[in-house]
């Protein structure tokens, strides 16, 4: 059987190195078009921010690793130009030497990833206007940092990313202005939220625009729609991505309504030899089973898996996710899980909601802050969702409540679960039995 993957980052690799796991015949080769593989996209604002020192920590995987360990060929600088289902054959081009051939395949895993979603901003290709998508965005941004020893920045677009990127341009001692074209930051909390973040960050005295639309970029800043001029001697532009699927729909593959590509459960496209993972497929809610684009590392991974698993005789079935994210931005991390009340209240649900403010450890201990929001579905007693934002154990609560709507739990079961104490860690009622307690 030959096998192969298009793409070598999160997705493609996990796919490939499982797939050689359950067999050890397949000849397994991916083509992967830029130059790095394997890397952690997660890492790159740390790198920018120095907490990783060098970009070969995010990068620890080359071919010859793949080689050796798992006998999968990597051709990188290889890009794959089309797919001809009818005879499972490739054309690919080699971006070195400009050659383009053909190779065909027995199975095929499309784990192509999605691209920065560049909006409609004049001057978006100036040298200070960046995107951090992969390795050689951030070693361009950090090249820019070196050489032009910049004081201050702009970042458009306040979801995890840019506000990571925030977070590592300050420690660099570069001042940040935020801009945010929607009424509230982070899309994935809901306004209260999102106003109860803006308070805490506050403190910090970074400047934010709300509803504030770029329509200018230049090398002073950035001009809004109202005519004001933000300045920043460099801009991060951090809204969003989109899936890279040019070659699956001129394939004929079919897309889905988020416009990723479409998978059944098993990651198997309308193909049958054809599976997808990663960033370019289109997951679904595991609460409401309704479609949705989530495109995270931690998903990629486990698709990855999953493809390889199925494609070379595996039966596993990936149960949809609860686009489960979580972020740190200095001393305080943001997490959710599951329906926020806006999504909840959109899709018909009658809901129950909490807002519990509760210490993370006792007074004596240092303990800080904890505000939960939880959304219950008032006829099932069932949690749909989890927003926290806090100092310590963000993210062991964040995991709790992960499992507990995983498994369906309802309200009345939370108050019972017999969570760790001590006082380094929590309370003697944990800021969780409290959601319970309040919701039941
Ligand atoms: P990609 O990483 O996009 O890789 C796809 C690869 O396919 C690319 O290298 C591309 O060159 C290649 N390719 C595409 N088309 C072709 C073609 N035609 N021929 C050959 N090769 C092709 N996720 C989290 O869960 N938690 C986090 O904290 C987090 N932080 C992040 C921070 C940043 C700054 C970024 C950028 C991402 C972050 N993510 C995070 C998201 C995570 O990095 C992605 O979900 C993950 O990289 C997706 O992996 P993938 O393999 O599906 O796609």
């Amino acid at each position: 059987m030959k096998i192969i993957v298009i793409g070598a980052v999160a997705g493609g690799t996990s796919a490939a190195a499982k797939a050689r796991r359950n067999n050890d015949s397949a000849e397994i080769i991916i083509y992967e078009k830029d130059q790095d593989i394997s890397y952690s996209g997660c890492g790159l604002p740390y790198y920018l921010g120095g907490k990783v020192g060098s970009i070969q920590e995010l990068t620890p995987r080359s071919p010859d690793f793949f080689k050796s360990k798992y006998n999968i060929d990597i051709h990188i600088r290889h890009e794959v130009l089309k797919i001809d289902i009818p005879t499972k054959t490739l054309v690919i081009k080699n971006l070195d030497s400009g050659a383009v051939f053909n190779d065909t395949y027995d199975k095929l895993i499309l784990s192509t990833g999605a691209q920065a979603f560049v909006p409609p901003i004049k001057g978006i290709e100036l040298e200070n206007v960046f995107f951090l998508r992969n390795v050689q965005n951030a070693l361009k941004i950090k090249a820019f940092m070196d050489n032009h020893h910049p004081k201050t920045a702009v970042v458009v677009g306040t979801g995890f990313i840019g506000f990571e990127v925030m977070e590592n341009l300050e420690a660099c001692g570069i001042k940040v202005t935020l801009i945010e074209r929607a009424g509230k930051l982070t899309p994935n909390l809901d306004e209260d939220m999102s106003l109860y973040l803006e308070k805490r960050l506050s403190k910090r005295k970074i400047p934010i625009f709300k509803n504030a639309n770029v329509v200018e970029a230049t090398s002073q800043g950035v001009i809004l729609e109202n005519g004001t001029l933000i300045p920043g001697e460099m801009i991060i532009v951090a809204t969003g991505v989109k899936p890279n699927v040019t070659l699956a729909r001129e394939a004929g593959l079919l897309l889905g309504v988020t416009g990723a590509i479409r998978v059944d459960e098993r990651m198997m496209t309308i193909d049958t030899d054809i599976y997808a993972c990663g960033d370019c497929i289109e997951t679904w809610s595991a609460v409401t089973k309704r479609p949705h684009y989530r495109p995270l590392g931690s998903t990629a991974n486990k698709t990855g898996r999953i493809c390889g698993d199925n494609i070379t005789g595996g039966n596993v079935v990936y149960p949809g996710n609860l686009s489960t994210g979580i972020f740190k931005l200095f001393d305080i991390s943001i997490g959710s899980t599951g329906l926020s009340e806006a999504e909840a209240r959109s899709q018909g649900y009658d809901i129950e909601i909490c807002h519990n403010i509760k210490p993370d450890k006792p007074g004596y201990y240092g303990g800080q802050e904890m505000l939960i929001k939880a959304i219950a579905d008032r006829s099932t007693q069932k949690l749909l969702g989890v927003q926290i934002i806090g100092y310590d154990g963000v993210d062991k609560r964040l995991d709790v409540f992960v499992t507990l709507i995983t498994y369906g739990a309802t309200v009345d079961e939370i108050f019972n679960l017999d969570l760790g104490y001590a006082p380094p860690f929590s309370t003697t009622k944990d800021p969780v039995h409290y959601t319970g307690m309040i919701l039941d």
